[in-house]
């Protein structure tokens, strides 16, 4: 009925907000998201602009900034810091969904006991697609920071004892913000990870610059100006 992918071919940056994925629906956070550069082309120049949003199927209400270089003819879109990249809901789902996987009895009865609002034959392919993209994610983060992670078994249990009660997908999003190119979805915004046929040996650190972040503007402050409302949707 619903389906389960967030599909998007936009170039993924942060949206650097320490939000809940329903209070960035609540405060309709995509307004105030403001991006200081093209990615492609730091020194301006090549028309960057506001691009308007794209909707989220989760939450529910969720849209998503999104910017376009007309040089590069490409889109850019901010992912708040709690959604997970490529896959629909929050990293909290995604977290939870790994967990009960880690921890059920079987598939089906994780399948059937997280409610997925999908049939079971498309739920057990999306839990075990959802499972090895997280645990691929965690071992390669093992192996970006191995003076504080290498010691952590590959798990959502595992690494729950560095990152404690703010989650482990959570916390990665902010321990690993370098690598999220690198980093495979949903925890990082590189889906090409997730691919069958690609092959993780040839996986290295990515050198130059940091790519942009989103972030709130004006920070800590509601929304009163209609215009900009209007200007931005
Ligand atoms: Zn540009």
């Amino acid at each position: 009925m619903t389906p389960v992918r967030a599909v998007s071919s936009a170039v993924q940056v942060r949206l650097t907000t320490r939000s809940t994925g329903e209070l960035y629906v609540t405060e309709k956070q995509w307004l105030r998201a403001t991006l200081s550069c093209c990615p492609w082309h730091p020194k301006g120049g090549c028309g960057f602009c506001r691009h308007g949003t794209y909707p989220r199927v989760r939450p529910r209400g969720t849209l998503i900034a999104r910017w376009y270089c007309p040089t590069q003819r490409r889109t850019v879109s901010a992912l708040p810091d709690a959604l997970a990249s490529h896959f629909s809901g929050t990293l909290a789902d995604i977290e939870a969904h790994v967990l009960a996987t880690q921890l059920g009895a079987s598939l089906a009865s994780v399948a059937m006991g997280r409610r997925l609002e999908i049939e079971l034959p498309g739920a057990l392919r999306y839990l075990s697609r959802v499972c090895k993209a997280v645990h691929k994610a965690l071992t390669l983060c093992r192996g970006l920071l191995p003076d504080t992670m290498a010691h952590l078994p590959p798990t959502i249990a595992g690494f729950s004892t560095l990152c404690g009660e703010a989650g482990v997908l959570a916390t990665l999003r902010h321990l690993m913000v370098r690598h999220l190119r690198q980093l495979p979805t949903p925890l990082g915004f590189n889906p090409s990870h997730n691919n069958p046929t690609h092959r993780t040996s040839g996986f290295q650190h990515q050198t130059g610059r940091d790519p942009p972040c989103a972030v709130l503007d004006p920070v800590n402050e509601p929304i009163t100006d209609r215009s900009l409302q209007e200007k931005a949707s």
